[in-house]
């Protein structure tokens, strides 16, 4: 059976204060069809945001699961599904802004290795290393820091990040949120 667009789900993505966010999440045991199903829907709903990476806690589901795509669209091959992903190599330092679609109208600059490998099970459940530099490098981190309950702005001052924190609060109270 062939699935179109229009039978795809996307998910609304979950803003900052939803406790899911800094939950860590379950690993994901299953390699079946549903499976299947939502990681298509996450790419959608991560396109339909226009990000590059996108973890399964950001649409309210606390699994360890993470779609990437740092060529948003360009090369089908760079498509990435990482399933209770892990890093195990970092190298080098980069710096760069950083911004987070649980977090919109924010970026900030944030340090990062500059290579890194992830080892992550694929659809079928199957183990693979990957290592990717600079902008791969920074979506491994980051998609592997939301499984783990972590925010990019825990890798910022605590200066900076409690004045987005109480940006959010003001539009939180202003029903902009
Ligand atoms: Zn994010």
């Amino acid at each position: 059976m062939t699935m179109t667009a229009s039978e795809r789900k996307i998910y609304p993505i979950v803003k900052f204060g939803d406790p899911v966010l800094e939950t860590p999440a379950a690993a994901v045991t299953k390699f079946d069809d549903e499976l299947k199903r939502l990681v298509e829907d996450m790419f959608e709903s991560m396109y339909a945001a226009k990000g590059v990476g996108l973890a399964a806690p950001q649409i309210g589901i606390s699994l360890r699961l993470a779609v990437i795509d740092v060529t948003f669209k360009e090369d089908p091959e760079a498509k990435l599904v990482l399933a209770n992903p892990e890093i195990v190599h970092t190298e080098g330092r980069q710096r760069g802004s950083e911004g987070c679609l649980s977090i919109p109208e924010f970026r900030e600059e944030v340090t990062r290795a500059k290579k890194v490998t992830v080892r992550a099970q694929d659809l079928h459940g199957k183990w693979y290393e990957k290592t990717g530099e600079d902008l791969l490098a920074r979506a491994f981190l980051h998609e592997t820091d939301h499984l783990n309950g972590k925010l990019y702005i825990s890798h910022v001052s605590a200066l900076k990040r409690d004045l987005i924190k109480r940006k959010i609060r003001k539009l939180v109270k202003a029903g902009e949120w």
